[in-house]
């Protein structure tokens, strides 16, 4: 169902869809998560992502994903500096470290996209800020997700939270639709104004996603093409998940914690 300003209203039935992409990715991005340690490569990271994903019938959103060259992984992994879009390879963790890592699935021809941010051995108190700062944001952009309420509420609650404890937001990058494609409308930034934007409707998905930068809003590209890094080398933190508008509030469909412990997938 194509709605309002290109945007693609799903059913319920295609919700209950994402919810099964969301959780295969939930426990892609949890087997990442306990093999973050010192001296770990993030291809490895990555390999073992890609495994969970395939084994349970999903496909890797992100590898082909188009751009200055076919996106070469599963995961993006972003340590430190680097914000989003980092490329897994020979990079090896270190104690201290923060990583960034976002993952994609799709499965039954539905994507679900979530991202975390997490500490290597012991990381600094400023990097623990940073990284609960970020994830309070998600959840509080999150629960803009109520019908009625407009896409600007979601930026505007970020921004607000963010830029109040003294963090910045990129402008180049942003949350967005999802559901067959990975980014449809609307886009949804980590900066706006309340009461501006789409209407939110029940059965509207979208990836709320905050990206913190400690010293300036400006980024960079890498040589790679891809990694985005802050433009002063400052820390970053990403957390992300995909989702739903219902009648009775903002569903997550890509919650981690459910995985933690039971593995199984209904
Ligand atoms: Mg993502
Ligand atoms: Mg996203």
């Amino acid at each position: 169902m194509v709605w309002q300003r290109n945007v693609v209203v799903k059913t319920p039935e295609e919700i209950e869809i994402m919810r099964e992409a969301g959780r295969i990715n939930a426990m892609a991005l949890d087997t990442a998560r306990q093999l973050i340690r010192p001296g770990v490569t993030t291809a490895k990271l990555d390999k073992a992502a890609e495994q969970v994903i395939r084994d349970h019938g999903g496909t890797p959103t992100f590898m082909g994903y188009p751009g200055p060259y076919p996106y070469p992984a599963t995961l993006t992994i972003s340590v430190n500096e680097a914000l989003v879009h980092g490329i897994p390879g020979k990079q090896e963790l270190k104690a201290g470290d923060i990583v960034s890592i976002d993952c994609g699935t799709t499965y039954k021809g539905f994507i679900a996209d979530s991202a975390f941010t997490a500490g290597v051995g012991e990381i600094s108190d400023d990097a623990q800020k940073l990284m609960d700062i970020t994830e309070k944001a998600l959840y509080i952009g999150i629960k803009q997700m109520q019908s009625g309420h407009r896409v600007g509420d979601i930026s505007a609650a970020i921004q607000g939270y963010v830029e109040g404890n003294g963090y910045h937001v990129p402008r180049e990058y942003s949350g967005h639709g999802v559901g067959r494609q990975m980014h449809e409308a609307p886009q949804v930034p980590n900066y706006g104004r309340a009461g501006r934007g789409l209407v939110l409707r029940p059965g509207i998905t979208l990836a709320i996603e905050p990206m913190l930068l400690v010293g300036t809003f400006r980024t960079r590209v890498l040589p790679d093409q891809w990694t985005v890094t802050s433009a002063d080398g400052s820390l970053t933190a990403h957390f992300e998940h995909t989702v739903a508008v219902t009648e009775n509030g903002p569903l997550v469909l890509t919650p981690m914690e459910k995985v933690l412990d039971g593995r199984s997938i209904s």
